[in-house]
């Protein structure tokens, strides 16, 4: 199996990191979301609400949909583990575009499942015709990654139709949409309009990205009750702890103000694409809080001097095709393409 690398960290013996190798927010949480954790960790003796009601409810009215179709894990990461071990078994196999989110082919072998990696078109976009050519009898699930992370491109309404259109109806296709609100293609699928249009999606989303509570592990999949029912036979028990229910709820109640930081976000992509097109680099339409730098041969080369600049600027290589970057705070990203011009 292949390991999951995480982003680097810090050393210890060096000035604090620009940390920009996990598509993390640079924003510490809200004062509300800080207290609503604080208080949990009050009676952190108890176990959490198993069911996690109120958090289903919550999000459920959050999509327009009930709460019997929402499933929550710990991350969204641990809802697709748990939406792969609902729908396969050892011979079922998982297509997904690759490059992609590296969980995917991991989180596969996790449910006995063979990964069927399909290859990126250019500019980094899903080649759907492909990822059509690659479904097969065995084909249970095909995971679609819109914005594509590492490589930031948004999967587009009209394709995803006409790729849909050509999936078998007992193949469950699920939409990654982790960087959702960060989107401002206007062509961009839109993951509730997706579930409306086609009885076999679920959606995959996250509380880690823009609303910055990576470090609490939370995230669901959503969709048809039918389909979500035996996801949430797979959840593990207990699996998002008090805190992280609490913050996740409080987080739905104060969209304004996370949507003011994911502004900033998307202000700040966009001044990096296009510094980072002064400096040269071809960077793949950034939907999601990162940019995509193709490397190629010389991705260690470039990620190893930007680890060695002090404060380090830290990034998430990819051996041979190319760098990760995630968007940070002004300060942060002027570091990086300091270090990079
Ligand atoms: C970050 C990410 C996730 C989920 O992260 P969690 O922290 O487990 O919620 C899922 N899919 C993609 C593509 C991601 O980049």
């Amino acid at each position: 199996m292949p390991p999951y690398v995480p982003g680097a960290r810090g050393a210890a013996d060096r000035l604090p990191p620009v940390k920009l190798s996990s598509n993390e927010t640079p924003f510490a949480p809200l004062p509300s979301v800080a207290q609503a954790v604080a208080a949990a960790g009050e009676v952190a003796h108890r176990y959490p609400d198993m069911f996690a009601v109120e958090l289903h409810e919550r999000i459920g009215a959050f999509l327009g949909l009930g709460a019997e179709s929402v499933a929550v894990g710990g991350g969204s990461v641990a809802a697709l583990q748990h939406t792969l071990q609902a729908y396969t078994q050892p011979g079922d196999e998982v297509v997904f575009a690759w490059r992609s989110f590296e969980a995917y082919p991991i989180l596969s072998h996790i449910a006995g499942a063979t990964p069927v990696p399909v290859p990126l078109a250019a500019g980094g976009r899903h080649d759907l015709d492909a990822m059509v050519a690659a479904i097969t009898h065995r084909t249970r699930v095909v995971l679609l990654c819109s914005p594509n992370n590492p490589t930031g491109p948004a999967l587009r309404t009209d394709e995803v139709d006409a790729f849909m259109a050509r999936v078998p109806s007992h193949v469950l296709v699920v939409l990654d949409e982790a960087y959702v609100e960060f989107v401002r293609d206007p062509a961009a699928v839109a993951g509730l309009d997706f579930l409306q249009r086609h009885p076999n999606a679920l959606i995959a989303r996250t509380f880690s990205k823009a609303y910055g509570l990576a470090g609490l592990r939370v995230g669901y999949v959503a969709g048809d009750p039918a389909l979500i029912a035996p996801v949430r036979t797979c959840v593990t028990p207990f699996s998002v702890s008090a805190p992280a229910q609490a913050a996740a709820i409080v987080s739905l109640d104060a969209q304004a103000e996370l949507a003011e930081r994911v502004e900033a976000v998307v202000a700040e992509r966009g001044r990096v694409a296009d510094a980072l097109a002064g400096l040269g680099w071809d960077v793949p339409d950034p939907q999601g809080n990162f940019v995509w730098l193709a490397a190629g041969e010389r991705t260690g080369e470039i990620a190893a001097v930007l680890a060695e600049r002090e404060p380090a600027v830290l990034v998430r290589p990819f051996a041979g095709e190319g760098i990760r970057v995630t968007i940070g705070s002004p300060e942060e990203n002027d570091a990086l393409l300091e270090a990079l011009s």
